[in-house]
């Protein structure tokens, strides 16, 4: 695990590609867990420490994956934005949402973990280990970042990448559109968090990027 700011640490995936597939804890509150085949790794680098809860960024199979695993060897609670609550309860309605390709299909079946109940449904400004809420839709219906203004850290999941997924060649780039069922709503997602003008930015998939202008001025570059 690699601390990146105060109470922000990166645990290390189980792909030998570093910073594929990304997970958080912030505080005690573990933000996404991966793809299926993450669990046990992720289980290991947490082993001694105490949660109080598992949120997620997105209910995608990458995110997803571990997180029944999670909860239930932690015995905490499951908080998915409000608009994902129903696929993180229902994995199949996130293919169903996926726009059809061959790589969404091959990704669902190899990353996809199980259903686990939703407790917290979360909404814009709601706050999570010190950090508040945003609605971030787009790349899935209820996308949320996690935002704290005291030092400008943002985790934003999937409404960029700063790697890309397939060839992981590194680099801000928009998510793959076969993978996001609303390109635009993304990008309107996408040019608010540019707005706030963060310290830090960690994503979903791809190292951290502490350069904001580069960032900001990505992030207002794309097309309204
Ligand atoms: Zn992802």
């Amino acid at each position: 695990m690699k601390q990146l700011a105060p109470g922000v640490w990166q645990l290390t995936g189980r792909l030998p590609i570093p910073n594929a597939i990304n997970t958080y804890l912030l505080g005690d509150v573990l933000v996404d867990a991966g793809a299926r085949f993450d669990g046990k790794k992720i289980l290991e680098q947490l082993r001694g420490r105490s949660l109080s809860a598992h949120a997620l960024t997105h209910a995608h199979p990458d995110h997803q994956g571990a997180s029944k695993l999670v909860c239930e060897e932690f015995g905490v609670p499951f908080w998915v934005g409000e608009r994902d609550a129903d696929a993180a309860e229902r994995p199949e309605l996130i293919r169903e949402r996926q726009p059809s390709s061959m790589i969404g299909r091959v990704f669902f079946k190899s990353m996809v973990g199980p259903a686990h109940p939703v407790d917290r449904r979360l909404r814009e400004g709601d706050e999570v280990a010190g950090f508040t809420v945003l609605d971030t839709p787009g790349h899935s219906a209820g996308h949320v970042s996690f935002w704290r203004e005291s030092d400008r850290v943002l985790i934003l999941g999937d409404v960029l990448n700063s790697m890309d997924v397939i060839t992981t060649m590194p680099g801000l780039r928009e998510p793959k559109p076969y993978l996001t069922p609303d390109p635009a709503l993304n990008r309107a997602s996408a040019r608010k968090l540019g707005e706030l003008e963060p310290a830090l930015v960690c994503f979903g998939h791809g190292a951290p990027v502490r350069d904001t202008p580069k960032f900001v001025d990505f992030c207002r570059s794309l097309p309204a």
